[in-house]
């Protein structure tokens, strides 16, 4: 079976989710293939290559906003060389591929799957509805290559034994003013600290924290425990931290060893976005909260007074 994993390398690299569907592919499939749009680099080859992919079809879109070229591109070579399944990540550029693709090719796309199940050569998905409660399986009918989305995290990015790909240039077909627009400028949101969707701990805060100057004491704790900071969206619309501290349906999606969620409700759209976490550790003043119901561990009290040991605890023992 031959599956080919849609990867956007930035700053030198892959995407992880890049790296997370390639691994899976390896479970699936035994001919993986990556469609590399990006500058190419000796690093993101050989990333891909490591987690799998023995051929890296390889568009560098220069200065070219990069999805219209890559869906053309990738729907001549997918008429030639008739894939079984290509992989997109839930993320814009992949996204905005995977539609384009799908259109072009009249072929549908089943997006936002948390797993991918090949039987006697039948593809599904598994998606997650209800935030998370009920899975979904849905079957392809019809013609291949089959489009699948995936969530970020839903695998763990894991090197196999690969060595280095075999890596074929691809160029953009024409295609007239769809390939006109072009990048002047890319801004990179600074920050600080663990990136929220690598971070081994996270401390997350909800709107229970009270005010933006209490949530001060989120950043705190997460900076004694060299956490990332997370956030729910009643905290985002507040304007307490910016959107790219979102964690949930309509942010992040998160998989820590240590969640920390101090005064969140656990609301459906939170839950999604965190609740595969190691260990998840709520403080509610309301024992009744939702957050309890997938916490490890939960504190009923009140964030005033239980992060503010927590935080004298930790200094004292640094
Ligand atoms: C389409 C859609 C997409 C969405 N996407 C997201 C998303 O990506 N991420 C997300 O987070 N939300 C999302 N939401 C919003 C979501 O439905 C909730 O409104 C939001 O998560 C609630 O945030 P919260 O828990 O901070 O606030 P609240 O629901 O107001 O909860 C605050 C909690 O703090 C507790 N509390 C209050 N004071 C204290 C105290 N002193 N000590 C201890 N506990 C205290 C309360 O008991 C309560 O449980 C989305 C909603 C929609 C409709």
């Amino acid at each position: 079976m031959q599956i080919w994993v849609f990867a956007e390398e930035t700053d030198g690299a892959p995407t992880s989710l890049a790296l997370e569907m390639l691994t899976k592919a390896r479970s699936l499939g035994d001919d993986i293939v990556a469609f590399l749009v990006g500058p190419g680099s000796a690093e993101a080859l050989g990333a891909l290559g490591a987690h799998g992919a023995s051929t890296v079809y390889h568009l560098d879109p220069g200065d070219a906003l990069p999805s219209a070229g890559a869906a053309a591109a990738m729907a001549e070579l997918a008429g030639s060389e008739n894939p079984d399944l290509i992989l997109f990540g839930l993320q814009p550029t992949d996204r905005d591929v995977a539609g384009r693709l799908a259109a072009r090719m009249g072929l549908p796309v089943l997006s936002n799957a948390v797993d991918i199940v090949i039987d006697a050569g039948s593809t599904s998905v598994i998606n997650e509805i209800l935030g998370g409660a009920t899975l979904v399986e849905t079957t392809f009918s019809g013609s291949k290559p089959h489009f699948v989305v995936v969530r970020p995290k839903s695998f763990t990015a894991e090197p196999g034994d690969g060595g280095d790909p075999i890596v074929v240039p691809v160029m953009a077909p024409g295609i007239g003013h769809a390939g006109s627009a072009t990048v002047i400028e890319s801004h990179a949101e600074e920050s600080e600290g663990p990136k929220l969707e690598e971070a081994e701990v996270i401390v997350s805060g909800g709107r229970g924290m009270g005010s933006q100057e209490q949530f001060g004491a989120v950043e705190e704790l997460a900076g004694l425990l060299s956490a990332a900071i997370g956030a729910t969206r009643a905290v985002v619309d507040a304007g307490w931290v910016p959107y790219s501290f979102q964690v949930g349906q309509t942010g992040k999606t998160v998989k820590p060893s240590v969640y920390f969620a101090l005064g969140i409700s656990g609301a459906m759209q939170h839950l999604v976005g965190m609740k595969d976490s190691g260990t998840i550790i709520a403080v509610n003043k309301d024992e009744e909260a939702p957050i309890f119901g997938v916490a490890d561990l939960g504190i009923v009290g009140d964030v005033h007074k239980v992060v503010p040991r927590l935080i004298e605890a930790l200094r004292s023992r640094n």
